[in-house]
């Protein structure tokens, strides 16, 4: 058992980073706001979130570690800069990603953007 009963975190002004796992398969976990203190989300912190709908981080120039969000399947609204540095699998397999991937010619895979040849600037991914 994980932390199943977790339903909402706050976090404080002084965390500058969410470390590796911290969160991981934390099903309960609604919603969440990051600081603007943190400068980076770790690798699977997020991982399997499966309750969270709503993330808004604030740090314009944040990395958002490796499969930190995936597999949060309930994950359709983030609010995050453009400024950010989104690493492979961030937000894979979230209903967030197809929508924005959708709504603004995001990479399918990992969330990155795309350069002007259609080839994601983060992981390589190129549509066909
Ligand atoms: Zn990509």
């Amino acid at each position: 058992m994980r932390c199943v009963e977790l339903t909402s975190a706050t976090l404080s002004n002084n965390v500058n980073e969410i470390k590796m796992n911290t969160f991981l398969e934390c099903s309960g976990l609604m919603g969440i706001t990051i600081p603007k203190s943190v400068s980076k989300i770790g690798e699977g912190a997020f991982y399997e979130c499966s309750g969270l709908t709503s993330v808004i981080i604030k740090n314009k120039g944040v990395v958002v570690g490796v499969n930190s969000f995936r597999k949060c399947s309930k994950l359709t609204s983030v609010s995050i800069s453009d400024s950010a540095i989104i690493q492979e699998g961030a937000f894979g397999d979230t209903p967030y990603q197809s929508l924005r991937w959708k709504n603004e010619g995001l990479c399918e895979r990992c969330g990155g953007q795309f350069s002007f040849l259609k080839k994601c600037k983060n992981c390589g991914y190129s549509v066909k």
